[in-house]
């Protein structure tokens, strides 16, 4: 079994039927997705445009991209046509722009609202309270080529397992709080996208129904490649 093959299916026994498994791909070169897909993943993750355009041209038809890094406006236009999740949205001005190439390429775009509760500042995302301000403007709810379909957020970057806990115990009841809140009567808005190869066990004890493993199943990423 190889190394890939190998994390795949430890990753896998560890899913129940709510948890889907996104495969971070970021860094690494196409050869090694297609091994993962050969393995029977479907779900790719990256999180930069012009490295997901390359591989989003060479690569099966049938794989799910998804975009989890920092989406800047001006490349929105660049993977509209195509991207399956983008879980990143950190800004409304982004949203509104998701939209409008959602129209262009007469499609609604699923979405994730990225909030920020890690400590780290440097970290992209709404904290709590902007997110529920921002829901409560209704601003949103006139964009009709986008798909609200949860929330994402990462956790701070410590070995502290019970600080990782508190932070996704939060997020979760957040989201618990804007389903009810919001979306009540939505049933796509659904999706709890956090752990990391580090975290996903706690984070799969708090509502998680999409990880986002890179290095421990690519390995360590050569951020020099690029
Ligand atoms: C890189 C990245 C991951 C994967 O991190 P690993 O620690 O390699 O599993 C997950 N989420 C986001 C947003 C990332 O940028």
């Amino acid at each position: 079994m190889s190394h890939i093959e190998q994390a795949l299916s430890e990753i896998r026994a560890q899913l129940t039927e709510r948890t889907r498994l996104v495969a971070v791909s970021k860094f690494h070169p196409a050869e090694m997705i297609e091994e993962a897909y050969r393995c029977g993943q479907r779900i790719f993750g990256e999180s930069h445009v012009q490295e997901l355009q390359e591989k989003h041209a060479i690569l099966p038809d049938d794989i799910e991209w998804h975009f989890i890094g920092h989406l800047q406006t001006n490349k929105v236009k660049y993977i509209a046509p195509y991207v399956s999740l983008i879980h990143s949205v950190d800004s409304p001005r982004l949203l509104h722009e998701i939209d409008r190439q959602g129209a262009r390429f007469d499609r609604r775009i699923p979405c994730l609202l990225q909030l920020h509760i890690a400590r780290e500042e440097t970290k992209f995302g709404f904290s709590p309270e902007e997110l529920i301000e921002y829901l409560q403007t209704d601003d949103w709810r006139a964009l009709a080529h986008v798909e609200l379909r949860g929330l994402m957020c990462m956790a701070s970057n410590v070995d502290d397992e019970a600080q990782i806990d508190g932070e996704f115990a939060l997020a979760y009841s957040l989201f618990q709080r804007i389903k009810g809140t919001f979306f009540s009567d939505d049933a796509s808005f659904c999706e709890c996208s956090w752990g990391m190869s580090g975290d996903y066990l706690i984070a799969l004890r708090h509502g998680s129904t999409l990880i986002r493993v890179g290095s421990m199943i690519f390995g360590e990423r050569d951020y020099n490649a690029h």
